[in-house]
């Protein structure tokens, strides 16, 4: 195994840890949104995701999170449980086989009474307005340097109601969210600075992947949430919507760096070249997509096979 990342110390499975709980984590997840094919991408984040809840103890969670129900297909759910099958990336919390079985509790579409309830509590403590600004009236605030528009706030004191044909906003107060990154060292974000009041739900009556992800990473018990940079500036309006959900402690986070397609440009769903079915189609066998997705995202250091039972190897 030629390994090219060492996980930091606090990955490692030292003494006091074992003297605690046996493990360091308890829980983290995978989870892709069916809008699309797997491509190597995915892979490389289920290879750090396997690899880290290997080397520390913890249990992984599928989620399928398909809040999304105008990009959202079924056809792409089935597709991602088969290609997890065939690469031998199995959950320990809702495997491949729950959610073909029907209704799971690990697929956000089945989870819609869950957000009502939190959106319920947010509105009766007050934190909730109603924004009917349009796509138009959003592009007219100036945008940061990484291309987000923060919301200035038109909608707050309009008094809007939680109607079905406004988006629902959460309130959030001016302060700085820190974590440490278990790959990056400390880091502090200010979520209302950077993002205004945040949607929860869309105007068409969508939870958004914000709202669902800080739920569900708190009522799930995720306690480590593993995932590629480009998800990095969520990362502090999770914790703020998380804490007002009721959520007393943080996740952990990881922000993991990406497989590009050129140095500007990240991979998408389009890319052929790079699709788990269709190197599989090609004869790759489930070890060299693995393999390659490791070495293409730099935890590997040149490539070579690695089956998905071995991946905590290259992390430890
Ligand atoms: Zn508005």
């Amino acid at each position: 195994m030629t390994r090219r990342k060492r996980l930091p110390e606090c990955f490692s499975r030292g003494p006091s840890a074992e003297k605690h709980s046996g493990s360091l984590f308890r829980r983290t997840r995978f989870a892709p949104a069916p809008t699309g094919y797997l491509h190597l991408g995915h892979i490389a984040n289920a290879a750090y995701v396997w690899g880290m809840a290997r080397a520390t103890g913890a249990r992984v969670l599928l989620r399928v999170e398909d809040h999304d129900a105008q990009r959202a297909r079924p056809v792409y759910e089935q597709a991602l449980l088969d290609d997890l099958d065939w690469l031998g990336f199995e959950a320990d919390i809702h495997p491949t086989g729950e959610f073909r079985a029907g209704p799971c509790a690990g697929r956000q579409s089945d989870r819609h009474a869950l957000y009502a309830e939190a959106a319920r509590r947010l509105a009766d403590a007050g934190r909730l307005y109603g924004c009917a600004c349009t796509r138009q009236d959003l592009a007219a605030s100036p945008a940061d340097a990484a291309g987000e528009r923060r919301y200035p706030g038109t909608c707050r004191d309009r008094g809007l109601g939680l109607g079905p044909d406004v988006a629902w906003r959460v309130r959030l107060e001016p302060g700085a969210e820190t974590f440490d990154d278990r790959l990056r060292g400390r880091l502090t974000q200010e979520p209302a600075a950077q993002a205004g009041d945040v949607v929860i739900r869309d105007r068409l009556g969508n939870w958004t992947y914000q709202f669902a992800v800080a739920h569900d990473d708190w009522a799930q018990a995720v306690d480590l949430v593993i995932r590629g940079e480009d998800l990095l500036p969520s990362t502090g309006r999770q914790m703020a919507i998380a804490r007002l959900l009721g959520r007393e402690t943080p996740p952990a986070f990881a922000h993991h760096g990406l497989i590009m397609k050129s140095p500007t440009q990240k991979l998408s769903k389009s890319e052929r070249d790079t699709g788990v079915r269709d190197l599989r189609a090609a004869g790759w066998p489930a070890a060299r997509v693995i393999g390659e997705a490791a070495w293409r995202v730099g935890l590997l250091s040149r490539f070579e096979e690695l089956p998905a039972s071995e991946v905590h190897k290259a992390l430890t």
